[in-house]
């Protein structure tokens, strides 16, 4: 079974790396695919932040990194892919993830959402979170895989 992996990765946090090396043991292949929503600015590209997320999961063989601008549903379907791989770290997640379940499934019936929680050292982190430490000359190379903690020394906030 295909999974894809979907979110903005506005950078990728080591909290969504635990998710992608979770779920690819649980599926054939795993595909994050970051969305380019165009109602958010992001901090990095679409095309660095695949770069961000193509280094630090070339350890993992079942992962692939693609982008897409467009419903998940519709992506899935062009894709094979009949799971829809999300994270949960609190219950304030819980709700928007759930709302987004349910209408993927009236879109498409043949899409599942699954959900797997957070490990308990990543439950507090986003990549808001590092964002915002970023920004203030923090340390961050707890945070998030070493290649992406050099992008945010050299971002511009
Ligand atoms: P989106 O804008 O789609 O929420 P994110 O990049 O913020 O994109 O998150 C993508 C997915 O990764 C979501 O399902 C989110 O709950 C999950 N996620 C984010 N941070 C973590 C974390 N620290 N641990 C586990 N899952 C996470």
């Amino acid at each position: 079974m295909i999974a894809l992996y979907p979110g903005s990765f506005d950078p990728i946090t080591l909290g969504h790396l635990d998710l992608i090396e979770r779920g690819a043991k649980l599926f054939e292949k795993v595909i994050v695919v970051v969305s380019c929503n165009p109602t958010k600015k992001p901090l990095f590209s679409v095309e660095k932040r695949i770069q961000q997320i193509v280094k630090c999961t070339n350890h993992v063989e079942n992962v692939e990194v693609d982008s897409f601008l467009g419903l998940t549903v519709k992506y899935a379907q062009l894709k094979q892919a009949q799971v829809i791989l999300r994270g949960l770290r609190a219950l304030s997640d819980f709700e928007g993830e759930l709302q987004m379940a349910h209408t993927n499934k009236t879109l498409w019936d043949g899409i599942e959402t699954i959900f797997l929680a957070t490990s308990n050292e990543y439950s507090f982190l986003s990549s808001s979170v590092v964002k915002e430490i970023a920004r203030f000359g923090g340390a961050v190379n707890h945070l998030v895989p070493e290649n992406v903690v050099q992008d945010l020394k050299n971002a511009t906030f």
